[in-house]
């Protein structure tokens, strides 16, 4: 929620049920990176000494929230999901500005955000352990699952709306109390997240906001004795930085990092369908998705073709203000990831051969914005930078191949493991790669990008550690595990057992 001074919005933090001005004099201004005149607001740049207030609001609010069955945690839950499906066209509005992602693409993630609430509503009834048969006579042995206590949620700025929901839901319904930091480039989005959340019911002090840095309020989280756990999704260089910080806290952590993510296209393949995967994975949402295809892997018996068809598909693709109709692709987030893109293009045309775009687009609305232009390489080495580094842009790199062992190889050959795809049919093939893909989640015949509410979402090697999010696998990470034994023999207990 926001403030309206004179002129801008200042958003404000969310601690013990009350949104709450920042006492921090440091704001950050969030422009919209379509259209630099627009500004959206001042978010602050909040304390320490505000974070630990949170902390202490949750703490406070722990020990009543976990003794609220489970199934009516739910139904709080169920209530936000309701209330996201009301307000859906104003939340992706909303998130087209701030953000500037194009307006399908924020429809489609408040629809995930939607799906997820709603998954995690029905899990409330399902946390459960496993009851298994004891060695013993007279005796029960099963596991519970059980809350942790505050735990803290950093999220990213490319899915402001979904990321938070997929962290802030499962730790609710799993009984714990959640401190939330956005990231600083969302803020307002973060704050409509909290808003449905407490308007659906959440009890004062059970979620709360703190808009600030991540050096600042995201450390807070990290080094505060109260936080239990945190939640991170971001950046490969801050995750495993924040990770080995919690580990040395001894605070469970969960890092979902970044991705370098490989279309793998052989030569039976059907072309039409892989070129239209290709521009939708690397393209949609201008590339800033974990999930983006970043890298083509293409058997040279084909590349001509498939290179000639997607420069004709690309061209076709309409970047602009994405609030705008018919915009597939839209800005960079800020002026630091547009210069990162630039910066990637010009080492593209030293590394490969530029087919399309290669720059910044200029021009009319395009000089109020970060636009940059869908660009493609072909003839990139799988060594070259960018190849291997993760731009998080509309970049796309062609690498070709001679077989389906080089693909793999090319395809596994980078840190980073969060998604891939495969286009073939050949069953074998299939299985092969599905068997040897080093990534935590695969695809084939089907883009790089999305994922479903009730399937678990995360990546291996440089992508990510700790436990998988969204799924029933999310609940795992939000719950201390404890085995109990329970004797009904009335007997002492014979010493040989162990
Ligand atoms: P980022 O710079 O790593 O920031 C992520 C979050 O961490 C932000 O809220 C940030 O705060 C905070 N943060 C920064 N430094 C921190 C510190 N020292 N301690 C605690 N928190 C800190 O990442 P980003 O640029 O926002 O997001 C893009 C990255 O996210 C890409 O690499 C992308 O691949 C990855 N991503 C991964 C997934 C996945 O599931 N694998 C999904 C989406 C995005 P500030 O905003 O104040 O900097």
């Amino acid at each position: 929620m926001a403030t309206a001074t004179s002129t801008v919005q200042v958003c404000r933090n969310f601690i013990q049920g009350r949104w709450v001005e920042s006492s921090s004099s440091r704001t950050s201004e969030r422009r919209n990176p379509a259209n630099l005149d627009e500004v959206i607001g001042l978010a602050p740049l909040s304390t320490r000494e505000e974070t630990r207030q949170a902390v202490a609001a949750a703490l406070a609010a722990f020990p009543k929230w976990r003794d609220t069955p489970a199934p009516v945690r739910g139904r709080v839950i169920s209530k936000a999901a309701l209330l996201m499906e009301e307000q859906k066209d104003d939340l992706a509005l909303l998130m087209t500005r701030e953000e500037g992602k194009a307006l399908k693409d924020a429809l489609g993630e408040v629809q995930k955000s939607i799906n997820i609430l709603e998954f995690m509503a029905g899990e409330s009834r399902r946390i459960g352990g496993e009851t298994v048969p004891s060695e013993l006579p007279k005796n029960f042995a099963y596991t519970l699952k059980q809350p942790l206590g505050v735990v803290g949620a950093i999220t990213p700025w490319n899915f402001p709306i979904s990321i938070p929901v997929w962290k802030i839901a499962p730790a609710l319904v799993a009984g714990n109390t959640v401190v939330f930091k956005p990231a600083t480039l969302t803020p307002f989005t973060g704050a409509k997240v909290v808003e449905i959340f407490e308007r659906a019911g959440v009890p004062a002090g059970v979620l709360n906001m703190v808009a600030g840095s991540g050096g600042e309020v995201g450390d807070e989280l990290l080094q505060h004795p109260d936080v239990r756990a945190v939640s991170f999704t971001g950046s490969t260089e801050v995750g495993s930085e924040l990770y080995a910080q919690g580990a040395r806290r001894m605070k469970k952590c969960q890092c979902e990092m970044g991705g370098k993510n490989p279309l793998v296209i052989l030569a039976d393949a059907d072309l039409p369908l892989a070129v239209e995967s290709a521009v939708f994975g690397a393209f949609a949402s201008t590339g800033q998705r974990c999930t983006a295809t970043s890298r083509v892997v293409i058997e040279e018996a084909v590349a001509d073709r498939f290179v000639e068809m997607l420069v004709e598909r690309a061209r076709k693709l309409r970047v602009g203000n994405g609030l705008e109709p018919g915009i597939d692709v839209g800005p960079a987030v800020d002026e630091a990831q547009m210069k990162t893109d630039l910066r990637y293009i010009e080492i593209g045309k030293k590394e490969g051969k530029l087919l399309l775009g290669g720059g910044r687009l200029s021009g009319g609305a395009y000089d109020r914005g970060y636009f940059v232009a869908p660009t493609i390489f072909d003839h990139v080495a799988s060594g070259s930078s960018i190849a291997q580094d993760e731009i998080f842009g509309p970049v796309l790199s062609v690498i070709r191949v001679k077989n389906f062992e080089e693909a793999l190889r090319v395809a596994n050959s980078v840190r980073y493991g969060l998604s891939s795809s495969l286009y073939t049919n050949d069953a074998a093939k299939i299985f092969e790669f599905i068997d040897r893909i080093e990534t935590g989640i695969t695809h084939v015949n089907s883009p790089t990008v999305g994922g479903e509410a009730q399937l678990p979402f995360g990546g291996m090697k440089g992508t990510g550690v700790g436990l998988r999010e969204m799924g029933r696998v999310a609940i795992d990470f939000y719950t201390e595990l404890k085995t109990v034994y329970i004797d009904y023999t009335g007997g002492k207990r014979d010493s040989n057992i162990y």
